[in-house]
């Protein structure tokens, strides 16, 4: 009997899993990859395959390098047409179907208008209103052409701009997480400032838990989820705003409008991929609590919980918030 239970610990050591973490900068962004893994060295290998496939993804859909597909698509607007990767294309494609359900609230070619809004807490009086009168006429996904066959796209308007801020982080958690699935990692989490991507367990085989903390009061998990194959992504960069007239706006745009919205200062979406929820997170500040809400709960496997600007938490009609 001794000897049966020593052979079962003998052979649950030799399959012994821990975690092991690598943290970097990438898109700009605090990036944390974490894999559970039977030793340091293969870690490492796994963590700089995913390392190379963000890369690879930040090259694609970079707006400030003046090499990638998305300035080529930039630099031509009102000119002609791109031709472009299937990748490229196909996420341009995705992006468009998100616009067309948040009504526009998520637009990638809301982008007209990053030049006149600086969100480094340096501007403290309205821009110009002609002049963002002037940009929001360049806004509008429904005015991008997008052609399968040739796989081009085509921005008709100069200075008009498609920009991948709100979803890039996602799509390139996703592909991260793909990635490292392929090569049989059994579990993880990719953590892009935040925008989290999980799949399989903790070590332990118990499920990755996240806590989400109000803005407002910093110190404190108000709720505690479990999330297995999940994503979760929050909106409500706290270090991005401006400050006018006392009132605070995010870095987010309205795209009706030109305009940051305010009202909401918290946003946090739970999808079963990051680069829906990366979306979504932005479209649901743009919309605003009750339409926000109104569209998650449309939408199979989708939780929001929003903070306001008054600090109250609300949420989408099947979550749970464990009070702690
Ligand atoms: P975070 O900075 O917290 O990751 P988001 O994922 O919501 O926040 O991304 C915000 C970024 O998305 C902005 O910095 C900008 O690049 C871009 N963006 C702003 N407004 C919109 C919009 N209405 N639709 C699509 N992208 C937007
Ligand atoms: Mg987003």
């Amino acid at each position: 009997m001794l000897f049966f239970v020593n052979i079962i610990l003998g052979i649950s050591f030799l399959n012994a899993q821990e975690l092991f973490t690598e943290s970097y900068t990438l898109m700009g962004s605090a990036f944390e990859l974490t894999v559970v893994a039977h030793d340091k060295a293969e870690a490492q290998a796994h963590i700089a395959t995913a390392k190379h496939e963000i890369e690879r993804i930040e090259l694609l859909i970079s707006s400030w390098d003046s090499n990638s597909e998305t300035s080529s698509i930039n630099q031509n607007a009102g000119i002609k047409p791109v031709k472009v990767s299937k990748e490229l294309w196909d996420l341009i494609d995705r992006s468009q179907q998100i616009s067309k359900i948040t009504s526009g609230a998520f637009d990638l070619t809301f982008a007209a208008v990053d030049q006149i809004w600086k969100f480094d807490g340096s501007e403290t009086v309205m821009p110009d209103a002609d002049l963002i009168k002037a940009s929001v006429s360049k806004i509008g996904y429904n005015q991008v052409q997008l052609n399968k066959e040739q796989s081009t796209v085509f921005l008709p308007q100069k200075g008009m701009k498609i920009g991948f801020g709100a979803i890039g982080k996602g799509y390139a958690a996703d592909r991260a997480k793909q990635m490292l699935e392929a090569r049989g990692v059994v579990g993880g989490i990719i953590n892009a400032s935040g925008d989290m991507n999980t799949w399989g367990t903790q070590p332990d085989g118990s499920p990755w838990t996240i806590g989400i903390v109000n803005p407002m009061n910093k110190e404190k998990v108000f709720s505690w989820f479990s999330l297995e194959h999940k994503a979760v992504v929050t909106s409500g960069n706290y270090e991005k705003f401006i400050r006018i007239d006392g009132k605070r706006y995010s870095h987010i745009i309205d795209p009706r409008t030109g305009i940051p919205s305010n009202g909401i200062i918290s946003c946090t979406i739970f999808a079963s991929k990051a680069e829906l929820a990366d979306a979504l997170a932005t479209a649901t500040f743009v919309m605003g609590v009750e339409s926000g809400l109104f569209l998650i709960d449309q939408l199979p496997n989708t939780e929001a919980i929003l903070i306001d600007d008054k600090g109250i938490i609300h949420r989408s009609k099947n979550i749970q918030i464990e009070k702690n």
